[in-house]
Formats: C-alpha cells, structure tokens, sequence
C-alpha cells in the first residue's frame, strides 16, 4: 500500500495562478507521454508517486493523451484508485478537450456539445466526479468564442469542474476569451501555451495580456520535447521520444544546429552545477512570469531531476546575456 512521504511539502515552491485562489507547485507533471496503454503501467506509477512525494500536486492530462486515445485518462483513473484516492483534496487534476477525440461533428473543436461530451467521458475514464481545472485545448476558428466559454461557465457550475483554462490561444483571442468569462462569472484561471528556450512566441504579447487580465500561465514543453536535455548530445538515446513512436518528435528534429546550441547551454548549465534540463527549467521560471514548468517525464529520476532545479540561485543577468547570445547564434 502507498503511503505519501510526510516530507512532501518540505521543498517544493507553490505560485499563485494569475489573481486567483489556486497555488500550483512550480512544477507540474504532464501524462502525454509515457502513460497511455501502451506503455508500462508501473512505470507511469512509479513516476506519479515519487511526483507527489516531491511536493508535484498537479497532474495535466487530456482527452486524447495516450496512445490509444483516453488510455492516459483510464491508467491515471487506476492510479487514484490504488495510490491517491486518500489524497483527493490535495490533488490539482487537470483535462481538455477540443483537437480530435470521437468521430462525426461533436468529437473536437469547441462546441457545447463537445466540451460537454468530452468532459463526461473524462469523468468517466478517472473515476472522479470533479476535475479541478477543464480546459478548451485550441481555439476554435468556426465556433462563437462566446459559446466555447459559455461551456466552460456551464461545467463549472455543474461542479464538473473548480477551475477553466485555455490552451494555445493567440493573445488577442486570449483577451476575448477572458474578458466573455469574467462577464459570465468563471474568470479565467489560466493559460497552457508551449515556452521553451526554444520557443519563445508568449513573450512577444501573451505575457502582457495574461498579466493584465491576472490568468496564471502554465508552460508545456518546457524542455522542448526533450531536446533541452541531454538526451541528444551524444547521438539519439535509444529509449528517447525521438527514438521512439511518437509523430510529436522526430530524428529530423535534433538537427547539428539545435544540438551545437544545446552544447553550449550544456556549458552554462555545468558551470552552475546543473544539467542541461534543469538550466531549462531555471531559465521558464526565471523572473516569476510563468506560474508553473509543465514537464513531461519517462523515468522517475526526470523528475527528481525537474524538483532539484527549484535549489538553483537565480539566473544571473550575466548568464541570462550568455544564453541570450547562444539562442541568437
Ligand atoms: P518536456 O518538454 O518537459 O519534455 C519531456 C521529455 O523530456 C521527457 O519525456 C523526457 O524524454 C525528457 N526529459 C525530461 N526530463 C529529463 C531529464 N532530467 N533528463 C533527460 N531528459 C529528460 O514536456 P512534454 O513535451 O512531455 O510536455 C509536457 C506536458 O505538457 C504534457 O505531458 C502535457 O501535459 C502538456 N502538453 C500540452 C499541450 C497542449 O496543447 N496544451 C501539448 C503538449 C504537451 P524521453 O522520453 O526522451 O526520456
């Protein structure tokens, strides 16, 4: 039987999302990867468990996330019942809905009707009758904006859902989306959108628009696939994501030019007494914009890796100029 270490609160940092109640821990653990049906269970459970030892309360999943589809949501189901179901109240469990999930016209994008399904069967999968954060997964160009968040208002006050957030919306469209929720009284807990070292297109605008409107920000990818690691500076690791299955990263991705980058952060992250993806992290967290690093993990020491980072000092302007000059090289 899983006992939750009594430690688990001892280091791990929590940050306020945007003006809201809700602390979530710098970092958060994502199940895309490596907890569908067709990997290792026990793995998947050895990593949520040591996660929630570490202080990790937030755990993101999706409708889709497996493969096969909906598989993540079934194997996570079986990890409350067996590990968490006595720790319910200290768990942020988050689901989406939107990109594709079930054939004919209600199975993705942003209608009533499918956010509505879509979260049933999300409930359904996990065995839990609330999650704590729903959110619509992209944006949905031939649906009223004012529809799409009319759902979102609806399932919370159903209690199918604490909290509503938005992913990969473009800021103007993340003002709107914003402003149509405070007006119908579910304010917009946060925002999921990708920000890495290598992917930087929140700080031209994103930013400012969720810092006005008081959402959290949330970033997925935050070693970018894994790439900000140092998975791939010798050669592609055999049990990598790249290596492996997944169409979301390929061979054709660790190019010379990325890798020739990563090396020299390597450095930088050396002379800090960090690894490579712990530099990442430091760096996504860095100024207290981002409310939480959402990692995506294959092995439990991913994750220590991930919580040791939070000891790191601040980045100095001095290191912060150096990895500018990398990235723009
Ligand atoms: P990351 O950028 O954190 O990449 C995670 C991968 O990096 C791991 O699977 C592992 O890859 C590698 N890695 C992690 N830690 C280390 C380490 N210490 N040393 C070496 N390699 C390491 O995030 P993901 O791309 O996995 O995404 C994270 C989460 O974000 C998802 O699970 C999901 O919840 C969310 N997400 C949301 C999206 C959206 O549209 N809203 C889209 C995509 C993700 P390896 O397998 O090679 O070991």
């Amino acid at each position: 039987m899983y006992i939750a270490s009594p430690e688990r609160y001892d280091n791990m940092k929590y940050n306020r999302s945007g003006r809201s109640g809700l602390l979530l821990p710098a970092i958060s653990l994502g199940l895309w990867h490596n907890f569908g049906g067709n990997d290792l269970f026990e793995n998947g459970r050895a990593m949520v468990r040591r996660a929630f030892d570490l202080g990790i309360t937030h755990f993101d999943l999706a409708n889709n996330y497996g493969p096969p589809p909906g598989s993540a949501e079934e194997n996570f189901g079986r990890m409350l019942r067996q590990d968490l179901a006595a720790y319910r109240d200290e768990l942020i469990i988050s689901t989406k809905a939107g990109y594709y999930m079930w054939p004919g016209p209600y199975g993705e994008w942003g209608s009533k009707k499918n956010l509505v399904s879509s979260l049933d069967q999300s409930l359904k999968r996990m065995g839990l009758d609330y999650v704590d954060i729903f959110y619509h997964h992209r944006p949905d160009p031939n649906t009223p904006l004012e529809e799409t968040m009319a759902a979102l208002d609806l399932i919370v006050r159903q209690g199918k859902a604490l909290y509503v957030g938005i992913s990969n919306y473009r800021p103007a469209e993340a003002r709107e989306a914003a402003q149509i929720l405070r007006r119908l009284g579910t304010p917009c807990l946060i925002h999921q959108p990708n920000y890495s070292m290598m992917s930087r297109w929140i700080e031209d605008e994103l930013q400012d628009v969720l810092a006005e409107e008081g959402i959290g920000t949330i970033a997925f990818s935050p070693l970018y696939k894994g790439i900000l690691t140092d998975r791939y500076l010798n050669g592609i690791a055999a049990d990598s994501r790249a290596a492996g299955p997944s169409v979301f990263l390929s061979e054709k991705e660790i190019t010379e030019e990325v890798i020739g980058k990563v090396r020299k952060l390597n450095d930088i992250a050396a002379a800090r007494g960090q690894k490579m993806s712990q530099l990442a992290l430091s760096w996504v967290l860095r100024g207290g914009k981002v409310t939480s690093a959402l990692i995506g993990a294959s092995k439990v020491s991913q994750i220590e890796d991930a919580v040791a980072s939070l000891n790191a000092p601040e980045l100095s302007t001095e290191e912060l100029e150096q990895i500018e000059a990398i990235l723009r090289g």
